[in-house]
């Protein structure tokens, strides 16, 4: 990519198992001066993950002191935990001139889009509701009762995204490196502007 003068804010939703991490984590190594926005949650660690650097796993009521203290550049409910973005990091990133990139829901990303409506917001779709239930299916780390009720949110993400306006960019997910360089393209096209 070419030389950039300002950060920008890149956010990535979609149903769980649409591939929405596989993009980030390509999108990190892609994109030059970019960062992964850590987002703090009250879900306990799944698999492999590392707390502090996939998320930071933390108690309810340190969530809801964040909460208090307006610490959370957006927040969420999903599927009864809670998850948001530490605001500094997201500002202090911004003002480096880096490109910060967030994985985050839909509701997030509705607060996102009316508070920096300058984000770049993009929704990945799985290529069909059938890979969806295969890829959540396929996760080893989690019982058959979540997998369930991720796929049934599904739907209402997914035509939430469709409805409300807050994603003008949709892509499908079907050849990761496609929809890595598509996001690229749409990062490119909306710092140059
Ligand atoms: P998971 O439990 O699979 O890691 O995440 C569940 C959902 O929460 C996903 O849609 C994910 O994108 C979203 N999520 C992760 N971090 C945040 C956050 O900081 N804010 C919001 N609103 N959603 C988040």
């Amino acid at each position: 990519m070419s030389a950039r003068k300002r950060g920008a804010l890149v956010v990535i939703s979609g149903p769980s198992g649409a591939g929405k991490t596989s993009i980030c984590d390509e999108l990190l190594k892609r994109v030059p001066n970019s960062r992964w926005s850590v987002s703090v949650t009250t879900r306990p660690p799944r698999g492999n993950e590392v707390d502090g650097k996939d998320y930071r796993f933390i108690r309810h009521e340190e969530f809801q002191g964040m909460v208090d203290r307006d610490e959370l550049l957006e927040h969420a409910q999903y599927l009864g935990n809670w998850y948001g973005t530490p605001r500094r990091a997201v500002e202090e990133a911004l003002a480096a001139g880096e490109v910060i990139i967030m994985e985050i829901d839909v509701q997030g990303g509705a607060q996102v889009a009316c508070r920096m409506p300058d984000s770049i917001r993009v929704f990945v779709l799985p290529p069909t509701m059938e890979t969806l239930k295969a890829r959540l299916e396929g996760r080893r780390t989690e019982s058959e009762t979540l997998q369930r009720k991720r796929l049934a949110e599904a739907d209402g993400e997914i035509a939430f995204a469709r409805s409300s306006g807050y994603y003008p960019y949709v892509i499908t997910n079907d050849i990761l490196k496609d929809s890595v360089d598509r996001v690229l393209e749409i990062i490119e096209q909306e710092t140059s502007k």
